[in-house]
């Protein structure tokens, strides 16, 4: 069996595979497989030691035909033109699934962000901007926080863009901070949306969430809100997440046997979803390796990482017992293992679907920087949780209405909508 490790070439293969059950016609076929543009650039930073590095970094804009693009910015070291091709090309089916008038962009800065002290990583924001500014902006493209950036260099991003721009923007970037333009509840949106979409995926299977357990792959903000809403607002237990050890270099999966308590997890875990493992032990928590979570006997697994985790290798871990996979990470299923899934008859709710959560509540942050008007955190949710709602049963009824995949139902949704602004638009 071939292994899908490209994540552009997975993106790619995934609307191949669609386009072609909608016979789409070749040259919008042709114009959708990549992104409308692309930049690279080079950013000079002096460090605290007095020396410059660059740093090489990408803004992709795959889609713009339904609104501004949008996507999130990862610092990453192992990020690539791929990479970012294939997360803005995501970003593109995800708006156009959650029905949010915005396209798709992505960008990434080859960088591991924990090696950097606060005022490197603000002059590398900084420097970022100096490099795009001109081709970001509230109707151009919007970035925001992703793997490896937090709300506060959001903050010095819009900061710079605002100087460089002459005017207060805050627009130009979501996931802001609090109080700095940002709206309330967007630290936990993708968490919770993973979570909303759980609970119409279980009223739909007729699964108790009650009586459910889950294994969660992550211990960032998706993970961390997935987690307490499991608990939370679904009443089940989530058995053990994974996160990768800073110290250590390496992955564990922790767990206790009556279930984690997440908000306990959170308070020892460092900003880059590190766990302190030593007070986890000393309260009672398991520590195995890293690739533990995928193999433990639940109804749920959570993979909300990074792309790639359930491939041709790993796919056959999964025990029978998992009955639904909810993708909180953008692209953590290869087309192999879609395969095996499928074949299993897997309920798998796909991750542009599965975490449009983040982007949802991005989109209601811009429009409240436009409006200078702010909603407290319960409106945001239940519009937050409106939009998810609709979105997961538009899904579900093109799933049986054309009896395909989740995966590929998505796909059909978001196509049609992309598609439809085109023509609107004379594009085709
Ligand atoms: N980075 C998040 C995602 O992949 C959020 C993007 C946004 O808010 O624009 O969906």
């Amino acid at each position: 069996m071939n292994t899908t490790t490209n994540a552009f070439k997975m993106a790619q293969q995934q609307f191949d595979h669609v386009a072609e059950q909608l016979q789409l016609d070749p040259h919008i076929r042709e114009f959708l497989r990549w992104p409308m543009r692309e930049f690279h650039f080079r950013i000079p930073v002096r460090m605290d030691s007095g020396d410059i590095r660059i740093f090489n970094g990408f803004r992709v804009q795959h889609n713009n035909a339904r609104g501004p693009c949008k996507g999130g910015i990862r610092f990453h070291p192992s990020e690539t033109i791929d990479t970012v091709r294939a997360l803005a090309t995501w970003m593109t089916w995800k708006c156009a699934v959650a029905n949010i008038p915005l396209g798709g962009s992505k960008g990434g800065i080859i960088v591991d962000s924990a090696t950097l002290t606060p005022s490197e990583k603000e002059r590398l924001c900084r420097g970022f901007i100096n490099q795009i500014w001109r081709n970001i902006g509230p109707r151009q493209d919007v970035p925001a926080p992703d793997v490896g950036t937090t709300p506060q260099m959001m903050s010095w991003m819009m900061d710079e863009y605002s100087k460089l721009a002459g005017q207060y923007t805050p627009g130009v970037i979501t996931g802001k901070p609090v109080g700095g333009g940002g709206s309330q509840g967007r630290t936990e949106a993708t968490g919770y949306g993973v979570i909303y979409n759980l609970r119409e995926a279980m009223k739909t299977l007729k699964i108790d969430s009650a009586k459910c357990t889950a294994a969660i792959q992550g211990f960032g903000k998706v993970a961390q809100y997935a987690a307490i809403g499991f608990a939370e607002l679904l009443k089940g237990k989530v058995m053990c997440v994974s996160y990768w050890d800073r110290n250590d270099r390496t992955s564990y999966t922790i767990g206790h046997p009556k279930g984690i308590d997440a908000n306990f997890l959170k308070g020892i875990t460092d900003q880059y979803g590190s766990i302190d493992k030593d007070k986890a032990k000393e309260a009672g928590y398991t520590i195995n390796d890293g690739s533990a979570w995928m193999q433990k006997d639940v109804d749920v697994l959570i993979p909300a990482a990074i792309e790639g985790q359930i491939n041709a290798e790993t796919v056959h871990t999964i025990s029978k017992k998992v009955r639904i996979i909810a993708e909180g990470a953008n692209g953590p299923t290869t087309p192999e293992a879609d395969e095996v899934l499928k074949s299993r008859g897997m309920f798998v709710i796909p991750d542009f679907l599965c975490n449009c959560g983040g982007v949802t509540v991005s989109y209601f942050e811009s429009v409240q920087n436009d409006m200078n008007y702010y909603w407290p955190r319960k409106e945001v949710l239940e519009r937050l949780d409106t939009k998810i709602t609709a979105a997961f049963n538009s899904v579900y009824e093109t799933s049986q209405q054309e009896k395909v995949y989740m995966r590929d139902a998505a796909y059909m949704v978001a196509i049609d909508r992309v598609v439809k602004a085109m023509q609107l638009r004379g594009w085709i």
